[in-house]
């Protein structure tokens, strides 16, 4: 998944050519920030990142195998926020989690994707619930993508409001013994009052262990600035980056977990059920530096 913008960062780090002097590493440094800001990588973590890599390339002595060295450990901080990584079980079932996000994010596809992967991979009971009363035809989609993969789903017609499905839904998880409950709840063109408000109240109710944060990674530094927002009212716990697939520069993973100080935790890289991966920084970093 991270092929490409691996392949992008190993061509130019091996073009990389360094004696000792700091003329040399200026060089290095200045070809490093091009390529890092072509991909659209935000020019905070750019920065950070050039300076925690100059700093540790001088502790250790300027050259290249000190500076790659650097680059790893200081792309290993970056991508790392405080926080959970993978998918985390509270300690009494179910774990709750609510997805959250702007409308056509990929809220919806990636909760039943969610599901999917905790079902078949991780052999877990989970139980989706469809509170995203917002778009009338969310509820349906989720209802389909249950019924096309086998998940369970929950959801009321006549219920009054979102919060309130949201606590039928945990309740019922609780009541027939789901390992996780994952709600999908509203997603609005814009953030609004209204939306943020709804979200704070579904939280004081059903005390979810995960709020995740659905952003699109094709709405580049958008999806930074939104996932904030998000944080800031609700203090969500992990992203989860969707259509990476369609993303050429990849630059809002590597910027969005040190941005948000929030772990991005899943990337979404296709429009089929199975196309979810768990993040780990570690990985991704091996794969970049080759
Ligand atoms: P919601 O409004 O946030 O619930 O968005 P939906 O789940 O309905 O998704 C909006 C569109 O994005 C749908 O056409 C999905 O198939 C598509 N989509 C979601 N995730 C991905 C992804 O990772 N890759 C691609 N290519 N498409 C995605």
């Amino acid at each position: 998944m991270f092929d490409r913008i691996s392949d992008g960062f190993r061509s130019a780090i091996n073009k990389i050519r360094m004696k000792d002097d700091e003329k040399s590493l200026k060089k290095a440094l200045d070809e490093l920030k091009k390529n890092l800001l072509k991909a659209d990588v935000h020019f905070k973590t750019v920065k950070e990142l050039l300076r925690k890599v100059e700093i540790e390339t001088k502790k250790a002595g300027i050259g290249r195998a000190n500076f790659l060295k650097a680059l790893e450990e200081a792309l290993k901080e970056i991508l790392t926020a405080p926080g959970n990584y993978g998918f985390v079980y509270a300690s009494k079932p179910p774990t709750v989690v609510m997805m959250t996000g702007l409308q056509g994010s990929g809220k919806t596809t990636t909760t039943a994707k969610l599901a999917y992967y905790l079902k078949n991979f991780k052999k877990k009971k989970v139980l989706m619930v469809a509170a995203d009363l917002q778009r009338l035809a969310a509820v349906e989609q989720l209802r389909q993508l249950a019924e096309q993969n086998e998940l369970d789903i929950f959801y009321d017609e006549n219920a009054k409001n979102a919060v309130e499905v949201a606590k039928k839904g945990v309740e019922e998880a609780k009541n027939k013994f789901y390992d996780v409950v994952l709600i999908d709840t509203a997603g609005r063109l814009a953030i609004d009052e209204a939306l943020m408000n709804e979200l704070i109240e579904m939280k004081k109710e059903v005390d979810p262990n995960e709020i995740f944060y659905v952003a699109d990674s094709l709405t580049g530094k958008d999806a930074i600035n939104t996932a904030k927002a998000f944080d800031e009212k609700l203090d969500i716990t992990g992203v989860i980056l969707t259509k990476y697939d369609g993303d050429s520069k990849g630059g809002v993973a590597l910027s969005i977990a040190h941005q948000v100080g929030k772990p991005l935790r899943f990337i979404g890289t296709g429009e089929k059920i199975a196309d979810l991966e768990v993040f780990v920084p570690d990985r991704i970093v091996s794969r970049i530096m080759g």
